[in-house]
């Protein structure tokens, strides 16, 4: 992900951030164009409206209205604003939210806000790709659910549109657990995100968008019987063969769906970390004994669009770079991965369909907008949901 500037004092901010240390403005991030900026109080009928504070010495004109999103007034568990004329009091992220567990309950309540806080880090990803939900095409729904005492486990997966997930995976203990126990060199709440919205987009743009012979012929036949391939992959314990040579992870040799959900992820993670590189304009030397290799920072939202090999040869140099320094501190590598060509042929793939999905996005966003009342219908059934 880019760093951001406060848009009042050019300071350097975060995306995560509330509040700019420098000049003191309030921060929030406005999805409608996907920055941070600084706000300042604009409060209208009653009703607490923000408003962009603008660069110092002249103040913003745009009359864009915001309020902050529900989960920040109630909780301070977001800092995304909402546009005034948005028809709900929750951002676009926490929207998608349909169920989370007792918040009366702290450890309950600061495993959501950050699994909230992961998911709104996705959230960001898709949208810089085209991705996001928009009228005329829903996004994923989330049930954010902590197992009880006596009840049945939470088993985090997708299913027809609803993503679930576990909140003990924002423990670290919890997480470090099933990492050891699964034997995962790299277990994240992100990551559990960015791999259930693969399945997600998977019934969006192969099952539905007439993609699913080329489908099969990168990733094999997903109509194989997924229970007992899941089944036989567990039983496999530790001996899972030679699966560097095919996949991302071991996970993604259970079956096509789940190394099309690890591809996917794996993607997401490409694409943030080289935007982050990008934009503090990385430059990498491998050293080597018969002479260096220079990298330079590849923007993979740069215009025009920097193809599926320019950004892989940016991409192996700046992961040594990553597990060289997280080595430096004694940390796992950040970036725990090799991958064989096949992986990268699958990742080429999702690659493919991603690059054609934002750009059928983006034709619809540039078309003129639809009469009103088909909107206002839109907006309805959406309100529903
Ligand atoms: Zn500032
Ligand atoms: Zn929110
Ligand atoms: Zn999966």
């Amino acid at each position: 992900m880019r760093v951001f500037n406060c848009d009042h004092c050019g300071h350097l901010v975060f995306f995560d951030s509330v509040q700019c240390l420098h000049c003191g403005s309030a921060l929030a991030f406005l999805p409608d164009v996907l920055t941070m900026a600084a706000l300042v109080p604009a409060p209208q009928d009653g009703a607490d409206l923000w408003r962009r504070r603008g660069a110092r010495g002249s103040a913003d004109h745009s009359g864009r209205l915001y309020r902050m999103c529900r989960n920040h007034t109630e909780h301070q568990a977001c800092n995304f604003a909402v546009p005034a004329n948005d028809y709900t009091e929750l951002c676009v992220s926490c929207r998608q939210t349909r169920a989370t567990p007792d918040l009366a309950e702290a450890a309950h309540r600061g495993r959501w806000m950050q699994t909230e806080a992961a998911k709104r880090r996705l959230y960001y990803g898709l949208a810089r790709l085209g991705l996001e939900p928009a009228l005329g095409r829903a996004g994923p729904v989330f049930e954010l659910l902590a197992e009880v005492p006596g009840g049945p486990p939470v088993l985090t997966g997708h299913h027809g549109g609803t993503i679930t997930l576990n909140v003990a995976e924002a423990d670290d203990d919890e997480r470090a657990r099933r990492r050891i126990a699964l034997g995962e060199p790299y277990r994240t709440l992100i990551g559990h995100l960015r791999h259930e919205s693969g399945h997600f987009y998977w019934d969006q743009l192969v099952r539905d968008g007439g993609r699913s012979d080329d489908f099969r012929r990168v990733f094999g036949d997903e109509r194989q019987d997924y229970a007992a391939a899941l089944q036989a992959h567990y039983a496999k314990g530790n001996d899972l063969g030679d699966w560097a040579d095919h996949h991302v992870s071991a996970y993604a040799s259970a079956h096509p769906w789940e190394d099309w959900a690890e591809t996917w992820a794996h993607y997401l993670h490409m694409i943030d970390l080289l935007e982050t590189s990008a934009s503090y304009a990385t430059e990498v030397t491998v050293p080597g004994i018969y002479g260096a290799q220079h990298s330079r920072a590849v923007d993979p939202f740069a215009t025009p669009a920097p193809d599926f090999d320019t950004m892989l040869r940016h991409l192996v140099p700046l992961t040594l770079l990553l597990n060289s320094l997280t080595r430096s501190l004694g940390q796992l590598d950040a970036y725990p991965f090799a991958l064989a060509e096949q992986a990268l042929a699958k990742l080429r793939f999702v690659h493919e369909v991603v690059r054609a999905a934002g750009a059928a996005a983006a034709e619809v966003a540039a078309a003129p907008p639809p009469p009103a009342p088909v909107v206002s219908s839109a907006i309805k059934k959406l309100a529903k949901r």
